[in-house]
């Protein structure tokens, strides 16, 4: 049986007061939040304070990205190490803001995810193509490509590896796919592992859904049979709808 997540992806939001807050309810909710595993990615500023408030319950914690070295001359960038001595389990890595904003390529993720096994940090990597390329019918293309050159010649760790299906015209447009599309990309993604690691890890490594999830269509998602979670921007950033987000994932 494979775990299900909730993922909560802040990105570049909250102040140090506002997480506090969040904590608290979070931490007034988790007794219905049994069936899953809640995860919240905060920046990197805010880890400190997150391993403080949620230390002592079931809530996992990671950074949105990190480097590839574990230490050096790297201006303003974060390692893997120190994520994990700031009591993270997991990193997001390959997300398509860091994409298409930052400009990272497949090659800069590969080494990512390198280090963050290396590390012992759970990646969640995350794959998904454009409109263009939806409209273009070479969806399938891309999220293949992009698995195959983000994992090159990388075993995943004992610990794990999670996936996300992340189509880049669903994050933050109010648009999310169709049950049905995400369900079939997933069961895809889930054959492109098996061809790379075999069943048994194809089977056990959760694979999530992002873009525009809410408390109101997660359910659907859910109900579909591949699909084992949601990596959540917008929706995580209210308390009460994360928390409705995740109460959905953990009761499916
Ligand atoms: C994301 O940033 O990973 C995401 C899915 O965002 P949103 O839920 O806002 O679409």
């Amino acid at each position: 049986m494979r775990k299900k997540l909730a993922v909560a992806n802040w990105k570049m939001n909250k102040t140090r007061t506002e997480t506090q807050q969040f904590c608290q309810e979070l931490r007034q909710a988790l007794e219905q939040l049994h069936g899953t595993e809640v995860v919240i990615c905060p920046p990197y500023t805010y880890l400190d304070l997150i391993a403080e408030q949620m230390g002592n319950t079931s809530v996992s914690w990671g950074g949105q990205n990190c480097f590839w070295e574990e230490q050096g001359a790297y201006t303003g960038e974060i390692s893997p190490l120190m994520l994990r001595d700031l009591g993270c389990r997991y990193v997001i890595i390959g997300h398509s803001e860091r994409r298409q904003v930052l400009g990272e390529t497949d090659a800069v993720i590969n080494r990512k995810m390198a280090a963050a096994f290396q590390a012992g940090l759970i990646p969640i990597i995350c794959v998904g193509e454009t409109l263009q390329e939806r409209e273009n019918n070479l969806a399938r293309e891309v999220v293949k490509e992009q698995l195959v050159q983000d994992l090159h010649n990388l075993v995943p760790a004992s610990h794990g590896l999670v996936i996300a299906y992340e189509p880049v015209w669903a994050i933050g447009t109010g648009v999310n796919a169709s049950c049905d599309d995400a369900q079939q990309m997933i069961a895809f993604i889930r054959e492109q592992l098996t061809n790379l690691y075999g069943e048994d890890r194809a089977a056990s490594t959760p694979i999530l859904y992002g873009g525009s999830v809410r408390p109101d269509n997660i359910t659907e998602f859910m109900a579909e049979k591949d699909i084992d979670g949601a990596l959540i921007g917008g929706a995580s950033l209210d308390v009460n709808s994360f928390i409705t987000i995740a109460r959905s994932i953990a009761n499916v």
